[in-house]
Protein backbone atom coordinates (compact mmCIF):
# COMPACT_ATOMS: atom_id res chain seq x y z
CA UNK A 1 0.00 0.00 0.00
CA UNK A 2 1.26 3.80 -0.10
CA UNK A 3 -0.34 7.20 -0.10
CA UNK A 4 -1.28 8.78 -3.34
CA UNK A 5 -1.32 12.18 -4.30
CA UNK A 6 -4.41 12.33 -7.35
CA UNK A 7 -3.63 15.68 -8.29
CA UNK A 8 -0.25 17.51 -8.26
CA UNK A 9 1.62 20.08 -10.92
CA UNK A 10 5.13 19.01 -10.13
CA UNK A 11 6.30 19.75 -13.28
CA UNK A 12 5.17 23.57 -12.07
CA UNK A 13 8.83 26.01 -12.59
CA UNK A 14 8.34 26.76 -8.93
CA UNK A 15 9.31 22.53 -7.72
CA UNK A 16 12.16 22.82 -9.69
CA UNK A 17 14.88 23.56 -7.18
CA UNK A 18 12.98 21.06 -5.61
CA UNK A 19 12.22 17.67 -7.72
CA UNK A 20 15.26 15.74 -6.33
CA UNK A 21 14.19 15.91 -2.39
CA UNK A 22 10.54 15.67 -3.85
CA UNK A 23 11.12 12.53 -5.58
CA UNK A 24 13.42 10.95 -2.34
CA UNK A 25 10.21 12.12 -0.03
CA UNK A 26 7.68 10.12 -2.59
CA UNK A 27 10.24 6.98 -2.77
CA UNK A 28 10.44 6.76 1.39
CA UNK A 29 6.78 7.35 2.34
CA UNK A 30 5.11 5.49 -0.61
CA UNK A 31 3.83 8.11 -2.16
CA UNK A 32 2.84 8.35 -5.79
CA UNK A 33 1.71 10.96 -7.47
CA UNK A 34 -0.88 11.91 -10.23
CA UNK A 35 1.16 14.43 -12.04
CA UNK A 36 -1.30 16.91 -14.20
CA UNK A 37 -0.44 19.43 -16.97
CA UNK A 38 -1.58 22.62 -18.17
CA UNK A 39 -0.50 23.34 -22.07
CA UNK A 40 1.52 21.72 -24.59
CA UNK A 41 4.64 22.42 -23.18
CA UNK A 42 4.20 21.10 -19.52
CA UNK A 43 2.97 18.15 -20.90
CA UNK A 44 6.17 17.93 -22.29
CA UNK A 45 8.16 18.51 -19.26
CA UNK A 46 5.45 16.34 -17.16
CA UNK A 47 6.59 13.22 -19.75
CA UNK A 48 10.21 14.31 -19.07
CA UNK A 49 10.11 14.70 -15.63
CA UNK A 50 9.02 10.95 -15.56
CA UNK A 51 11.65 9.39 -17.89
CA UNK A 52 13.74 11.74 -16.16
CA UNK A 53 13.41 10.97 -12.34
CA UNK A 54 11.11 7.80 -12.16
CA UNK A 55 11.58 5.45 -14.98
CA UNK A 56 10.37 1.90 -14.66
CA UNK A 57 8.76 2.89 -11.66
CA UNK A 58 4.94 4.13 -11.00
CA UNK A 59 6.06 7.20 -8.69
CA UNK A 60 4.74 9.76 -11.10
CA UNK A 61 1.82 9.06 -13.33
CA UNK A 62 1.73 11.68 -15.93
CA UNK A 63 -1.62 13.46 -17.29
CA UNK A 64 -1.39 15.78 -20.10
CA UNK A 65 -3.61 17.92 -21.53
CA UNK A 66 -5.11 21.72 -21.60
CA UNK A 67 -6.31 23.65 -18.66
CA UNK A 68 -9.25 25.83 -19.11
CA UNK A 69 -6.84 28.73 -18.55
CA UNK A 70 -5.08 27.68 -21.45
CA UNK A 71 -7.70 27.12 -24.00
CA UNK A 72 -7.66 29.92 -26.18
CA UNK A 73 -7.77 30.94 -29.36
CA UNK A 74 -4.32 30.49 -30.32
CA UNK A 75 -3.87 27.02 -29.13
CA UNK A 76 -2.28 24.56 -31.60
CA UNK A 77 -4.92 21.64 -30.85
CA UNK A 78 -3.48 19.71 -33.94
CA UNK A 79 -0.09 19.65 -32.38
CA UNK A 80 -1.56 18.73 -29.00
CA UNK A 81 -2.89 15.43 -30.85
CA UNK A 82 0.24 14.65 -32.20
CA UNK A 83 2.17 14.62 -29.35
CA UNK A 84 -0.72 12.69 -27.47
CA UNK A 85 -0.18 9.81 -30.04
CA UNK A 86 3.42 9.86 -30.13
CA UNK A 87 4.07 9.38 -26.27
CA UNK A 88 0.73 7.15 -25.73
CA UNK A 89 3.18 4.78 -23.61
CA UNK A 90 4.36 7.05 -20.93
CA UNK A 91 0.81 9.21 -20.81
CA UNK A 92 -1.16 7.84 -17.80
CA UNK A 93 -4.47 10.09 -18.10
CA UNK A 94 -6.14 13.28 -19.83
CA UNK A 95 -5.85 16.34 -17.24
CA UNK A 96 -6.21 19.19 -16.32
CA UNK A 97 -8.71 20.05 -18.49
CA UNK A 98 -11.98 21.31 -18.15
CA UNK A 99 -14.13 25.01 -18.13
CA UNK A 100 -13.87 27.96 -16.72
CA UNK A 101 -15.39 30.81 -17.18
CA UNK A 102 -13.39 32.81 -14.69
CA UNK A 103 -10.56 33.08 -17.39
CA UNK A 104 -12.93 34.64 -20.56
CA UNK A 105 -12.18 38.20 -18.20
CA UNK A 106 -9.14 37.48 -17.91
CA UNK A 107 -7.30 36.95 -21.03
CA UNK A 108 -9.04 38.40 -24.43
CA UNK A 109 -8.06 35.32 -26.27
CA UNK A 110 -9.86 33.03 -23.87
CA UNK A 111 -14.05 32.74 -24.48
CA UNK A 112 -16.17 29.74 -23.59
CA UNK A 113 -16.35 29.02 -27.44
CA UNK A 114 -12.34 28.23 -27.36
CA UNK A 115 -12.51 26.49 -24.07
CA UNK A 116 -15.08 24.25 -25.05
CA UNK A 117 -13.37 23.14 -28.71
CA UNK A 118 -10.69 22.07 -26.65
CA UNK A 119 -12.39 20.57 -23.53
CA UNK A 120 -14.62 18.00 -26.03
CA UNK A 121 -11.14 17.71 -28.26
CA UNK A 122 -9.10 16.23 -24.98
CA UNK A 123 -12.37 14.56 -23.64
CA UNK A 124 -12.26 12.25 -27.14
CA UNK A 125 -8.26 12.01 -26.59
CA UNK A 126 -9.66 10.23 -23.12
CA UNK A 127 -12.58 8.22 -24.94
CA UNK A 128 -10.25 7.12 -27.71
CA UNK A 129 -7.33 6.09 -25.82
CA UNK A 130 -9.17 4.78 -22.62
CA UNK A 131 -7.66 7.26 -20.20
CA UNK A 132 -8.52 8.49 -16.80
CA UNK A 133 -9.85 12.27 -16.53
CA UNK A 134 -9.00 14.93 -14.05
CA UNK A 135 -11.31 17.83 -14.37
CA UNK A 136 -11.05 21.40 -13.53
CA UNK A 137 -14.96 22.45 -12.55
CA UNK A 138 -14.66 25.99 -11.67
CA UNK A 139 -18.43 27.16 -11.80
CA UNK A 140 -19.03 24.98 -14.52
CA UNK A 141 -20.21 21.62 -12.74
CA UNK A 142 -23.39 21.57 -14.42
CA UNK A 143 -22.04 22.43 -17.66
CA UNK A 144 -19.81 19.64 -17.72
CA UNK A 145 -22.26 17.13 -16.14
CA UNK A 146 -24.51 17.63 -19.26
CA UNK A 147 -21.88 16.84 -21.75
CA UNK A 148 -20.47 13.80 -20.06
CA UNK A 149 -22.71 11.05 -20.88
CA UNK A 150 -21.69 11.63 -24.87
CA UNK A 151 -18.54 10.30 -23.96
CA UNK A 152 -17.85 6.70 -22.74
CA UNK A 153 -15.12 7.50 -19.90
CA UNK A 154 -14.23 5.48 -17.67
CA UNK A 155 -13.15 6.83 -14.93
CA UNK A 156 -13.49 10.59 -14.15
CA UNK A 157 -12.55 12.94 -11.44
CA UNK A 158 -13.54 16.55 -10.19
CA UNK A 159 -10.64 17.63 -8.81
CA UNK A 160 -10.93 20.68 -6.16
CA UNK A 161 -14.88 19.54 -5.91
CA UNK A 162 -16.84 23.09 -4.93
CA UNK A 163 -20.01 22.54 -6.53
CA UNK A 164 -23.55 21.88 -5.03
CA UNK A 165 -24.35 18.33 -2.30
CA UNK A 166 -26.76 17.82 -5.65
CA UNK A 167 -23.90 17.61 -8.24
CA UNK A 168 -21.88 15.68 -6.01
CA UNK A 169 -24.82 12.95 -5.59
CA UNK A 170 -24.76 13.06 -9.32
CA UNK A 171 -21.39 12.73 -9.95
CA UNK A 172 -20.86 9.62 -7.26
CA UNK A 173 -24.31 8.24 -8.96
CA UNK A 174 -22.67 8.68 -12.52
CA UNK A 175 -19.86 6.11 -10.87
CA UNK A 176 -17.25 9.60 -11.18
CA UNK A 177 -14.84 10.82 -7.80
CA UNK A 178 -14.48 13.68 -6.57
CA UNK A 179 -11.20 15.33 -4.86
CA UNK A 180 -10.39 16.85 -2.03
CA UNK A 181 -7.72 19.04 -0.73
CA UNK A 182 -5.38 20.58 1.76
CA UNK A 183 -8.28 22.90 2.70
CA UNK A 184 -10.69 20.62 4.50
CA UNK A 185 -8.15 20.49 7.29
CA UNK A 186 -9.87 24.21 8.07
CA UNK A 187 -12.96 25.22 6.06
CA UNK A 188 -16.12 23.70 7.15
CA UNK A 189 -18.43 24.10 3.99
CA UNK A 190 -15.64 21.90 2.58
CA UNK A 191 -15.69 19.27 5.39
CA UNK A 192 -19.59 18.97 4.89
CA UNK A 193 -19.07 18.11 1.03
CA UNK A 194 -16.84 15.49 2.34
CA UNK A 195 -19.32 14.20 4.64
CA UNK A 196 -21.99 13.90 1.92
CA UNK A 197 -19.70 11.96 -0.61
CA UNK A 198 -19.92 8.50 -1.30
CA UNK A 199 -16.86 7.21 0.68
CA UNK A 200 -16.04 4.62 -2.25
CA UNK A 201 -14.97 7.93 -4.67
CA UNK A 202 -13.64 10.18 -2.43
CA UNK A 203 -9.67 11.01 -3.78
CA UNK A 204 -7.16 13.06 -2.26
CA UNK A 205 -4.97 15.97 -3.57
CA UNK A 206 -2.66 18.89 -2.94
CA UNK A 207 -2.74 20.58 -6.67
CA UNK A 208 0.70 21.77 -5.51
CA UNK A 209 2.49 24.64 -6.06
CA UNK A 210 -1.08 25.89 -5.22
CA UNK A 211 -0.72 27.06 -1.87
CA UNK A 212 -2.68 27.10 1.42
CA UNK A 213 -4.16 29.31 4.39
CA UNK A 214 -4.64 28.43 8.05
CA UNK A 215 -2.47 26.02 9.28
CA UNK A 216 -0.32 25.69 5.57
CA UNK A 217 0.10 29.68 5.78
CA UNK A 218 3.69 30.55 4.30
CA UNK A 219 4.18 27.07 3.09
CA UNK A 220 5.29 25.22 -0.04
CA UNK A 221 2.44 22.74 -0.83
CA UNK A 222 4.30 19.02 -0.84
CA UNK A 223 2.80 15.90 -1.73
CA UNK A 224 3.65 15.03 2.09
CA UNK A 225 0.14 17.06 3.31
CA UNK A 226 -1.65 14.30 1.57
CA UNK A 227 -0.69 12.24 4.98
CA UNK A 228 -2.52 15.40 7.06
CA UNK A 229 -5.22 15.46 4.41
CA UNK A 230 -6.14 11.47 5.23
CA UNK A 231 -5.91 12.32 8.83
CA UNK A 232 -8.91 14.48 8.38
CA UNK A 233 -10.74 12.53 6.31
CA UNK A 234 -10.21 9.24 8.72
CA UNK A 235 -11.79 12.19 11.82
CA UNK A 236 -14.84 13.14 9.84
CA UNK A 237 -15.43 9.54 8.77
CA UNK A 238 -14.64 8.32 12.11
CA UNK A 239 -12.79 5.29 10.83
CA UNK A 240 -9.08 4.74 11.85
CA UNK A 241 -6.51 6.23 10.30
CA UNK A 242 -4.86 3.11 8.68
CA UNK A 243 -8.60 1.69 7.48
CA UNK A 244 -9.18 5.42 6.25
CA UNK A 245 -5.78 5.25 3.74
CA UNK A 246 -6.28 2.09 2.66
CA UNK A 247 -9.58 2.90 1.27
CA UNK A 248 -8.26 6.07 -0.49
CA UNK A 249 -5.68 3.92 -1.85
CA UNK A 250 -8.10 1.79 -3.25
CA UNK A 251 -10.37 4.51 -4.88
CA UNK A 252 -7.62 6.11 -6.60
CA UNK A 253 -5.81 2.85 -8.00
CA UNK A 254 -9.96 1.81 -9.38
CA UNK A 255 -10.06 5.61 -10.67
CA UNK A 256 -5.95 5.03 -12.87
CA UNK A 257 -7.13 1.47 -13.72
CA UNK A 258 -9.38 2.06 -16.70
ZN1 LIG B 1 -4.51 21.65 -10.75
Amino acid sequence: MSYIDSHIHLASRQYRPYHESIFNLMLQTHLQCFCMSEDYDSSIQTILLKEKFVNNSNLLLAFVGIHPQYATSSTDINAFSDFFSSNLDQIDGVGEIGLDPTYTDLYPKNSMTSQKLIFYKMLTLAEQNKKPVSIHSRRSVGDILEVLPSYRIKNLVFHWYEGSKKNLKKINEMGFFASFGPYVLYNKEKQNLLRESDKNFVLVETDGPVRYKGCFENVLTSPSLILSIIFLISNIFERPFQETSELLFLNASRFINT
